[in-house]
């Protein structure tokens, strides 16, 4: 299959736009055309790799990764991703667990199987590809656990100082000798910034053959379809219903997946993206009128995004304003919603969610009582509560305990180097005046 950027660039090959990230032209990359499926083309596809492969396989047609896709779907979902049922009083409801990875976020997914194609890609390079990552939490995580130790392949993680928990902070900071860790001393967006200027300097990216793995890459939207399918079909097979899907979102990437899940046939329902104080797309679909803007720090702090890029992906596919809001739904949640949200859960289902978790259960909570009892409802849980525990403890006065993964990663020595928001202090931390 051929890949087009969103601004017309093309084609490219799938291999060509999950090594560049972004297009020349400052696009995204998008299939040229989406295959459809019937719910019987997954029959015998009876685990979540086996689901990948039939749903993925359209895409790596003259992929020099053709042949290798089974084993890099067997590296991707190593781990489980189940649907948990949960009480509901009502139609049956579930909650769709992407955080049993190894850095215990949905990041995970995306992150390991760009990992799993890039290092494949590159096996046979001289040098190695440089891939930069800003994060404001979970993206670098899930990026250096998937490239840690990879050969060919350095990773570059820029993070927030003091913007991130310790908990985060120690995850971007304890990889082998190919993952650099840079506090810098700046906001988000100024690690962003750096990204931009550095893989726009013609000095530094000749020497280091940058590329980027932030969500944008088309390399980590199209296994996030995956878990969407699995599930669906799940549901679908044992009850004849499409279930509805609620979605903790910020850059739009995962919930992007599902909507690209549903306009592949899969037997998906309604999709409604559950989002924090960040009101853009909340307001882009009551006002009809873009308008990007500087993300505001809420406790969801993963979904702090006031310019959503993957937006520019969505309208590709679907269309503006009026026709997104037929298709899809959007609650902005507010902070003090959300901790009321995770203690309900704590209440009602007895464990604890993460604060992008309860943006999603809080919007199941508030959804008109007819569109609750029309549909069976799938919440999707983007991170493990552990992750967030400063915010989460205090609410539910209980210690959320770590799971295995995490427990290893926080073990681990960690070290990152501190840097100046700028692009001299960048280059001298990676080599390179
Ligand atoms: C990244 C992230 C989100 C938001 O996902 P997008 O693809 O950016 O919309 C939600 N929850 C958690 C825990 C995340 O790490």
């Amino acid at each position: 299959m051929q890949f087009f950027s969103t601004r017309g660039d093309g084609p490219v090959s799938l291999d060509e736009a999950m090594r560049k990230g972004i297009a020349d032209d400052g696009g995204l990359f998008m299939p040229q055309q989406l295959p459809s499926f019937d719910a019987a083309d997954f029959d015998d596809a009876d685990s979540i790799p086996r689901v990948a492969e039939v749903l993925l396989r359209p895409f790596f047609v003259g992929s020099s990764l053709e042949d290798q896709l089974e084993a890099i779907l067997a590296e991707t979902f190593s781990f489980p991703i189940p649907a948990t049922p949960l009480p509901s009083g009502g139609r049956e409801l579930a909650l769709l667990e992407l955080y049993h990875g190894p850095t215990a976020a949905f990041k995970d997914v995306g992150a390991g199987f760009l990992a799993a194609c890039l290092s494949r890609l590159e096996s046979r390079k001289d040098s190695p590809l440089t891939i930069l990552v800003a994060t404001s939490g979970d993206t670098g995580g899930a990026v250096a656990a998937a490239f840690d130790a990879r050969a060919g392949m350095r990773v570059v993680v820029l993070f927030p100082d003091g913007r991130v928990s310790d908990r985060q902070a120690h995850q971007l900071s304890c990889w082998s000798d190919n993952v650099v860790s840079l506090k810098v001393q700046g906001s988000f967006d100024d690690c962003q910034a750096l990204v931009k200027a550095a893989m726009a300097d013609p000095g530094l990216s000749s020497m280091h053959r940058f590329s980027s793995a932030n969500s944008i890459n088309i390399g980590r939207l199209l296994p996030q379809c995956t878990y969407y399918a699995d599930a669906s079909l799940r549901h679908y097979r044992r009850t004849g219903n499409k279930p509805g899907f609620i979605i903790p979102s910020g850059n739009l990437g995962n919930a992007f997946a599902c909507i690209m899940a549903r306009e592949m046939n899969l037997p998906i329902g309604p999709i409604i993206l559950a989002t924090n104080a960040n009101r853009t797309i909340a307001d882009y679909f009551e006002t009809l009128e873009w308008l990007p803007r500087a993300s505001l720090r809420t406790l969801a702090s993963a979904m702090d995004v006031g310019d959503p890029s993957n937006m520019e992906r969505l309208r590709k596919l679907v269309g503006d304003a009026v026709v997104l809001r037929e298709r899809l739904g959007v609650l902005s949640v507010s902070d003090a919603e959300i901790e009321a949200s995770i203690r309900r859960d704590f209440k009602d289902f007895g464990f604890a969610t993460c604060p992008h978790t309860a943006t999603a259960t809080h919007t199941w909570r508030q959804l008109d009582e007819d569109l609750a009892a029309a549909h069976d409802w799938i919440l999707v849980g983007t991170a493990h509560p552990a992750k967030f525990e400063t915010i989460v403890e205090p609410v539910i006065g209980e210690i959320v305990p770590l799971p295995p993964e995490l427990e290893e990663i926080l073990a681990r020595p960690a070290h990152a180097i501190t840097i100046k928001p700028d692009l001299e202090s960048l280059a001298a931390a990676i080599g390179g005046a």
